[in-house]
């Protein structure tokens, strides 16, 4: 192996995208070589989905788009030949069932993405490729063959077709550690460096961390937050004991500011400013000697309402002109209450750091690639596939999809050939 062979197709990385092309393309008949430097494939699949593997979303390429950072525009043709019921069909035909779960989230039946990751490894093996584990690739050039690899533990592998699925660089304990972004700075390709997405939110200054630690636990079903006007997100929001996390946090952290970025809350995004107003009114009207906390309490835990002076300069500076009572509210402290709760600015935040990401931003520039075949325009024979790609998508099996998507393209682009 380790010689002067020449290999037809070599894939480096048992992710998640080198993986399903070995399945597709030791399918197709072409004996490819996946070369993984860990122990076993897919270490990073595995841990998706809290383990039961969230693999893809179902939804046409519209409603897919709105979930990739930083230019989806990439995506239109990608998804066009591989949307998620293509994914799915291919999961069924390597006898892997999946179904649909509330808001659109796929998972495998067996509801075990160990179990996915051995069944994709099990039809690279089955269909005549091979896997070779242990064996990192540490440098790469063309040569007049295609391709010549340098292996980390000493030999060289000569390939005709090289694809680069060496993922991104959060949990680099899973073997993705950004390796893969040297290989094709080195070979002058656009790449931007990685950074952490998908990852919770910490209190940028101390004495935040330290006065809202006991919001820990806290979980807010539906909120919304924004860095501005074309980022923002909603969904469930948790804090944690040293900031913010949960869907909402999570699918915004890679827009922060590894210095600090200042985000607003809307604590009620699903309601119009204006019967947030009628609701105050109507509380003040009939408020008796109701205290105004009392009354927000109908809405959202003491917990959090006792913290808003430590998380939000705005509700600090605003809720000391407040009067105690409810039915005292005068009608445009009513108003600047009811816009308060939909957009409160907090003390700044920034992202924890890139090796507790689920998801790294940067990468490849997507320009760089035909996304019918996600082939390198400009270097011949080379393709680059998953996480690499300077494309990130929020929670939800979007990453997945993505990974899987590009890694259909190439299997295409060889059944063509
Ligand atoms: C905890 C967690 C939960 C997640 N949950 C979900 C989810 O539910 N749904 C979802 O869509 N996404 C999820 N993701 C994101 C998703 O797992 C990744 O986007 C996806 O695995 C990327 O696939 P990839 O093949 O590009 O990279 P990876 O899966 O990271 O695979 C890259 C592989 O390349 C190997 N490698 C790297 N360098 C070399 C080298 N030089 N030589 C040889 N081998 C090398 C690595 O060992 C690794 O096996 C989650 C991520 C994490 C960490």
């Amino acid at each position: 192996m380790k010689g002067t062979n020449i290999r037809p197709l070599v894939i480096v990385g048992a992710g998640a995208a080198g993986l399903f092309l070995a399945a597709l393309s030791a399918k197709l008949g072409h004996c490819p070589l996946l070369l993984e430097r860990g122990p076993q494939v897919g270490r990073k699949l595995r841990l998706t989905g809290g383990g039961r593997g969230n693999l893809t979303h179902v939804g046409d390429s519209s409603e897919l788009l709105p979930h990739y950072r930083p230019d989806p525009r990439f995506l239109w043709s990608l998804y066009a030949a591989w949307p998620p019921d293509r994914v799915r069909r291919a999961l069924l035909d390597f006898g892997i069932p999946t179904h649909v779960e509330a808001d659109g989230r796929v998972f495998p039946d067996s509801q075990s993405a160990a179990a996915v990751a051995e069944r994709l490894g099990q039809i690279v093996t089955e269909h005549g490729g091979q896997i070779l584990y242990g064996s990192c690739v540490s440098a790469l050039e063309p040569d007049h063959n295609g391709w010549r690899l340098e292996l980390e533990h000493g030999g060289s592998i000569s390939a005709a077709k090289l694809v680069l699925a060496t993922g991104g660089a959060g949990y680099p304990q899973t073997g993705s550690d950004g390796l893969g972004l040297d290989f094709l700075n080195k070979l002058g390709l656009p790449t931007r460096p990685f950074s952490p997405a998908l990852v919770r939110l910490l209190w940028h200054e101390r004495r935040t961390r330290q006065a809202a630690a006991g919001l820990a636990g806290l979980s807010l079903r539906d909120s919304g937050l924004a860095l501005d006007r074309q980022n923002r997100t909603r969904g469930e929001l948790l804090f944690t004991h040293t900031g913010l996390s949960g869907p909402c946090a999570l699918n915004l952290s890679g827009r922060l500011d590894p210095n600090g970025s200042r985000l607003s809350l809307d604590l009620i995004p699903g309601e119009a400013l204006a019967a947030t107003i009628s609701w105050l009114k109507a509380a003040a009207s009939g408020a008796g000697e109701r205290q105004l906390l009392t009354t927000l309490g109908e809405r959202w835990p003491r917990r959090l309402l006792e913290a808003l002076p430590v998380i939000s300069p705005d509700w600090a500076r605003f809720s000391r002109e407040l009067p105690r009572r409810t039915r005292s509210l005068e009608s445009s402290q009513i108003e600047n209450l009811a816009a308060l709760l939909h957009r409160l600015t907090l003390e700044p935040l920034h992202p924890a750091p890139l090796k507790e990401a689920m998801v790294s931003a940067g990468g490849l520039s997507p320009a760089a690639l035909d996304p019918r075949s996600c082939a390198v325009r400009a270097i011949p024979g080379l393709h680059v596939i998953g996480e690499l790609i300077d494309l990130d998508g929020d929670t939800g099996g979007y990453n997945l999809q993505f990974a899987f998507a590009t890694a259909g393209a190439v299997a295409d682009a060889l059944a063509g050939q």
